[in-house]
């Protein structure tokens, strides 16, 4: 019997298990990878510092060494027509890392913990927790059970919970195809994104530097198939021919984070984490630093209430993470509706004429509010319908982007749960609505 079973030695496990190092309590990290493969995964292999400041701070977590790539400073994004770029910087700048090498840096990290490699986990009945091992089922219980298996989302999509949404709207996810090419960008000290809605509908594409390799890849939203859209976008490319290092597809969640990431069943319980919880930002999908992040989160909460374990006293997970990063995130899933029904017109349109303006999209993408630029006083100065409605639609998303952060930050306690649950789905019909996200 183990205090707290960790599922998935991602980013969120192994930072959960981190925070609980000197607890004294039983942890079990569980992944169903052989150990010197964790940590392997296809990925923009980009991550904030401020997010490595804030763990360091938190957990002593070191900084990128053996897994540095290149130190990035910012973030270039650019118009469909290529026409237009926006720069973004943070005081901070950021990394690019391999981030094989990063997950067997956490996992060399864990301490006392008992990381059982090589072992998937295949479900949940009542308060066991059913694992393969060497080829033999297996069961084991714990007081709290955290879920941090990334997209699979193992326990998530098994729990029985009035609290927990099992399955995922595929509209809400990037489907992605990923290469890191032999060849080295000539522009080492920013990642690129590059919008257009034909080639990456719904996405994007990014070329991100890694010292002598490039990271390419494409993500667009359900059927799409993202790899013939990659082969498509890289034709004529300077990398067209290079050698490939590392090709593989992934998915990301890119919507608010799960209305709950608590539940409490059968004296179980439950947390989740990271990719599994939809704790990824939805305006660009990076979910390493929110997954580290929603781990040192839950790893505390787990520490206090351990010894008298309860969906209230669980709460408090939800109430850290969903009136900070759950309001960012449900701000920018509405302003990522706004983007996906967009064209490149309309894009080209908006960045050329600074409708958000440059020094305030960095404050969009992170913090879920929407500043627009001139757009009042062009919608005077309009004719064109089309261009009235990106303008109107435009102020409808800013309004209802404060509208739902406020709402999260009145997250409730479990007694309120379901009524604020239907208001922010209320939010959503009229949003979909008025944006025809089909
Ligand atoms: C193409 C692509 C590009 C991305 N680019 C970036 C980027 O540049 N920057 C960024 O910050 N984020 C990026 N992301 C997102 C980022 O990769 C994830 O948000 C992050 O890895 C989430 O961490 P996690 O710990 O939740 O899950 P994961 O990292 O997915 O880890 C989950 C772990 O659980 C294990 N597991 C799964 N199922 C089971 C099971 N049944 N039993 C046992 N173990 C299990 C897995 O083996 C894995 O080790 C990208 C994602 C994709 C797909």
């Amino acid at each position: 019997m183990y205090d707290v079973i960790i599922v998935g030695a991602g980013p969120g496990g192994c930072i959960t298990a981190k925070t609980l190092e000197d607890s004294g309590l039983k942890v079990c990290v569980l992944d169903r990878k052989p150990k010197n493969l964790i940590g392997e995964k296809v990925c923009g292999d980009a991550i904030g510092k401020h997010h490595l400041d804030f763990l360091n701070r938190k957990v002593g977590l070191g900084y990128p060494e053996e897994e540095l790539k290149t130190k990035i400073r910012g973030v270039k994004i650019f118009s469909p027509d290529r026409k237009t770029f926006f720069t973004t910087e943070t005081r901070e700048g950021g990394y690019t890392i391999n981030r094989l090498l990063f997950g067997q840096r956490l996992i060399s990290e864990l301490g006392d913990v008992n990381l059982l490699a090589d072992t998937d986990v295949v479900g949940i009945k009542g308060r066991d927790v059913i694992i393969r091992r060497e080829g033999k089922v297996d069961k084991i219980q714990a007081g709290v059970l955290v879920d941090a298996s990334g997209m699979q989302a193992v326990i998530r999509r098994q729990i029985d919970s009035p609290y927990i949404e099992k399955d995922i709207d595929k509209r809400d996810i990037a489907i992605c195809h990923r290469e890191i090419r032999d060849y080295r960008f000539e522009d080492q000290e920013y990642c690129h994104i590059y919008l257009d809605q034909d080639m990456s509908s719904g996405g994007y594409i990014w070329v991100f530097p890694e010292g002598g390799h490039t990271n390419i890849g494409l993500g667009v939203k359900y059927p799409i198939n993202p790899k013939e859209r990659f082969y498509h976008y890289i034709k004529g490319k300077p990398f067209e021919d290079s050698k490939i290092i590392n090709a593989g597809g992934g998915a990301v969640p890119v919507r608010r984070t799960i209305d709950s990431v608590v539940a409490f069943q059968n004296s179980l319980g439950f947390m989740f984490i990271g990719d599994a919880a939809c704790q990824a930002n939805p305006i660009h999908g990076g979910g390493i630093g929110q997954a580290m992040t929603g781990g040192y989160l839950a790893g505390s909460v787990i520490k206090k209430v351990i010894d008298d374990i309860s969906l209230e006293g669980l709460w408090d997970y939800n109430l850290a993470w969903m009136k900070d990063y759950g309001s960012r995130s449900a701000g920018l899933d509405l302003f990522r509706i706004l983007l996906q029904s967009l064209t490149n017109k309309q894009i080209n349109f908006g960045m050329k004429n600074r409708l958000i303006r440059e020094e305030d999209l960095l404050k969009t993408s992170e913090g879920g509010n929407l500043e627009l630029g001139i757009a009042d006083k062009l919608t005077r100065a309009m004719k064109g319908i089309t261009r009235v409605n990106l303008l109107n639609n435009l102020r409808f998303t800013a309004n209802k982007m404060q509208e739902i952060k406020n709402l999260y930050r009145d997250y409730p306690s479990p007694d309120g749960f379901f009524e604020w649950r239907s208001r922010v789905r209320k939010l959503y019909q009229e949003i979909n609505s008025v944006l025809k996200n089909k």
